[in-house]
């Protein structure tokens, strides 16, 4: 394998259909800030050869592939990260703040021995090493976090970092061999993998996102999220209160116990700013907030509020949306 300066090695997110997700562009970029984008894709070159084109067209330098069964249990990619480790020997190593990608990162790290560090919004390299960025309480601090050993495995929130890697048009393919661990038997078998399907884009690393909260009143309320998303191309969130009340399933639950999302425009439909709702989307590029008490948090973070009620307002966005 040729020598690369200061590189970064960085784990590509493959979906079912062998392409790359939304996430490979900003992983890359970050890995251009730091140093020389190193990417895995671990699945076989022929089955996820959109994955490996994207990963070229972001900017890596070297895009190593493997036999790997890219399946839902993380042992596979882990024996593969834990390989194009060993092999490219990065500065720091780069993976989506996914459940996934949280999941191979504390394996990696334990494995290897190496300085973790979680759902940065940013990564830099300054006088010291490479420092991860943490946005917290709410996104009310700027943290930052800096190895004391080993080192950084960082686990990368989708959105945040907008910064684009030149496109490597003179890029290397490789072939990453990997030994199973045979971990993967201890942890378990997969006995049915279940694929939700959904025409709409996935929450975490969305463009858009409409939520709503406990002001919409009722599951079949809940509609008037599911038109605004509809027009604007968006995933669906709610607060967690909507998701107590079963207007909508857990995993579109955004805030502290929910996902961290930081599209370029996220909606909060009669939701109140909560601190825990705030942790999950306070650092969304626009905010627009309907909501009929002036007095609610969620104006605290907004970039535009409508004060009104969502059952007049939001049918009169759709409709001017609709009459475009
Ligand atoms: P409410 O606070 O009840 O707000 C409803 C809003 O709707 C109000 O502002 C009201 O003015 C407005 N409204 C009502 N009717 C209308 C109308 N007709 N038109 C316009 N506006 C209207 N919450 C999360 O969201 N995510 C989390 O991950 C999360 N994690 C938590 C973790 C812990 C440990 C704890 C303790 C709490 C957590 N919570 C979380 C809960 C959080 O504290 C709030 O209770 C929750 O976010 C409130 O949801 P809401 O804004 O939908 O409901």
């Amino acid at each position: 394998m040729p020598h690369y300066e200061s590189p970064i090695l960085v784990l590509i997110d493959v979906t079912p259909s062998g392409a790359a997700a939304p996430s490979t562009a900003q992983l890359i970029g970050a890995a251009a800030q730091l140093g020389t984008p190193v990417a895995l894709v671990a699945a076989p070159a022929d089955s996820a050869k959109d994955a490996v084109d994207s990963a070229v067209a972001a900017g890596a330098q070297l895009v190593l592939t493997t036999d790997v069964d890219d399946g839902p249990i993380a042992v596979p990619i882990v024996d593969a990260m834990q390989a194009a480790y060993r092999t490219v020997q990065p500065d720091a190593v780069l993976i989506s703040n996914s459940i996934a990608g949280r999941d191979v990162a504390g394996r990696l790290a334990v494995r290897e021995h190496l300085a973790l560090s979680v759902d940065a919004v940013d990564v830099a390299r300054d006088d010291e090493g490479i420092v991860a960025h943490h946005s917290v309480y709410g996104g009310a601090y700027l943290t930052h976090s800096a190895p004391t050993f080993g080192t950084p495995v960082i686990t990368v929130r989708q959105g945040t970092i907008d910064t684009r890697a030149k496109s490597a048009p003179e890029a290397r393919v490789e072939k990453l061999t990997v030994e199973p661990s045979g971990a993967a038997v201890a942890v378990g078998t997969v006995v049915e993998a279940l694929q939700i399907a959904s025409s709409r884009p996935e929450l975490r690393g969305a463009r858009v996102v409409v939520s709503g909260g406990r002001g919409l009143g009722s599951k079949e309320n809940f509609s008037l999220v599911e038109d605004l998303a509809d027009e604007l191309n968006a995933a669906i969130g709610a607060s967690r209160a909507a998701v107590d009340a079963g207007f909508i399933p857990f995993p579109h639950q955004v805030g502290q116990t929910g996902v961290s999302v930081s599209p370029q425009l996220y909606v909060a439909i009669g939701i109140s700013g909560a601190i825990q709702h705030r942790a999950g989307m306070q650092t969304a590029k626009t905010i627009v907030a309907i909501n009929k008490d002036p007095g609610s948090p969620i104006f605290d973070v907004a970039d535009f509020g409508i004060v009104g009620d969502l059952f007049t307002v939001v049918p009169q966005v759709v409709d001017a949306l609709r009459g475009r």
